[in-house]
């Protein structure tokens, strides 16, 4: 006869690390042999040390509700939870130490998202909580009280489930979609999925050699000339169009009939006092044409510009004004999180239990809500996890 666990957490990702360690804490915590981590890969954690090119963006100083995505009213009901639980304090008592960027954006001060994963392994190696990878959950079952977990001839019983598993971005790290069967098999729906937080296709034509250039610019999203959303930060060029955080915040281009981007470089200067560098710049004698924007934008991309136009106007009017025609996006594979997933109507706010079946939880990146860029999706997926496990300890306790 197998034995039965108290918790099984499936995916040992951000949010069922953190629910396992709360499990694991404080008031009510439970022993490490009560509750058992069944990840598919042979290692937890793989995205997490992914994050933040892989110095891992945990959290942010700001964060606010428009800065999630999904059903509104959950988002709202979720949201001072959220903020109650400040997640660099708890990261802190477990020993990682965390520093704010000038943007807001929270990194570990190791730099280094591997030092965050290779932390909680240790916290919970101490506490002796059960692991099992290699081990991808194909059924979940439940009879009478108890959960009845599968994967291929094996099986794990547990009193409580968390459903961790991720969502469809990002397949390499063991998130390929295929899991919200596991969820569906019980009645709860899932939403129409997108990748969010993705590399736009975009025809770069003569720009198509700037690939790794960045520079600091306002971006807009057009249809046609019409202007969706603009917003200003990092701008990377890549093999295939354009990335960085400006882009991944620009909403519309998804609906678009004639989806562009529009690029203004060197925001922070008007058309006219732009031109007037470039003249006086001209009026020294000292450059070749190609090399007027020289100290001015990267220096590739300022030939470019120079090698295309050639009077002073037109130099300073492309500079503000690089169009780029959006051909489509680099999808799930290359996207950092899912927008849409199972719907949160389901699903309680304030503890993550599903209202469809009495001690299953939902956490993370499998639910219908999306962050923008610059840590809110570790934070969504860290407070849930951790939810759930306080809602476990306290039913636990009753
Ligand atoms: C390259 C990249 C960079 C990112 N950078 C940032 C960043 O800097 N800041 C930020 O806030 N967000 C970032 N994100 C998003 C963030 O990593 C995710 O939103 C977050 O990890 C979601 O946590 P989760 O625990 O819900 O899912 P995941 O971390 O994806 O974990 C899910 C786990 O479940 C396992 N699993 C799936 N199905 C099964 C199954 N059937 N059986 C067993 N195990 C299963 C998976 O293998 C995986 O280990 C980034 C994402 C990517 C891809």
């Amino acid at each position: 006869m197998n034995k039965i666990y108290q918790v099984a957490i499936i995916g040992g990702g951000a949010s069922g690390l953190l629910s396992a360690v709360e499990l694991l804490s404080g008031n009510n915590a439970l022993s490490g042999e009560e509750v058992v981590i069944l990840e598919r890969n042979d290692r937890v954690g793989k995205k997490l040390v992914a994050t933040g090119n892989g110095q891992g963006n945990l959290t942010n100083e700001q964060i606010s509700r428009e800065n999630y995505h999904g059903n509104k009213g959950f988002i709202t009901a979720f949201f001072p939870l959220l903020n109650e639980i400040d997640i660099r304090k708890y990261l802190e008592k477990l020993g990682i130490f965390t520093f704010v960027q000038e943007d807001g954006k929270i990194f570990p001060i190791s730099l280094q998202a591997n030092s965050v994963l290779d932390n909680l392994r240790y916290f919970l190696d101490a506490k002796k909580c059960q692991l099992q990878t290699n081990f991808y959950v194909d059924i979940v079952e439940k009879k009478d009280d108890c959960f009845l977990i599968y994967s291929e001839n094996k099986v794990v019983k547990a009193k409580y489930v968390v459903c961790a598993f991720g969502g469809s971005a990002g397949k390499q790290y063991g998130t390929d979609g295929s899991s919200y069967r596991l969820l569906e098999n019980f009645g709860h729906k899932l939403t129409n999925l997108s990748p969010a937080l993705v590399q736009i296709k975009a025809e770069l034509k003569e720009y198509k050699g700037l690939k790794g250039v960045k520079e600091k610019a306002k971006v807009y999203a057009l249809d046609g000339e019409q202007v969706l959303s603009n917003v200003e930060g990092d701008l990377l060029f890549t093999e295939y169009g354009l990335s960085g955080s400006s882009i991944f915040k620009l909403v519309g281009l998804q609906n678009a009939k004639n989806p562009k981007v529009r690029v203004e470089l060197l925001p922070w200067l008007s058309l006219e006092e732009l031109l007037n560098i470039i003249k006086t710049r001209k009026e020294l004698k000292i450059f070749p044409n190609e090399d007027l924007l020289l100290g001015i934008v990267n220096k590739q991309l300022g030939r470019i510009i120079c090698k295309k136009y050639f009077r002073e106007e037109d130099i300073a009017f492309a500079v503000k004004n690089l169009e780029f025609k959006v051909t489509g996006n680099l999808g799930f594979n290359y996207a950092q999180v899912t927008k849409g997933g199972i719907d949160t109507n389901n699903v309680n706010p304030f503890t993550m239990q599903s209202k469809l079946v009495k001690n299953l939880y939902l956490t993370g990146e499998l639910l219908d809500v999306d962050g923008d860029c610059g840590g809110f999706n570790l934070t969504f997926a860290f407070v849930s996890g951790i939810l759930s496990a306080r809602s476990i300890k306290e039913k636990k306790g009753e």
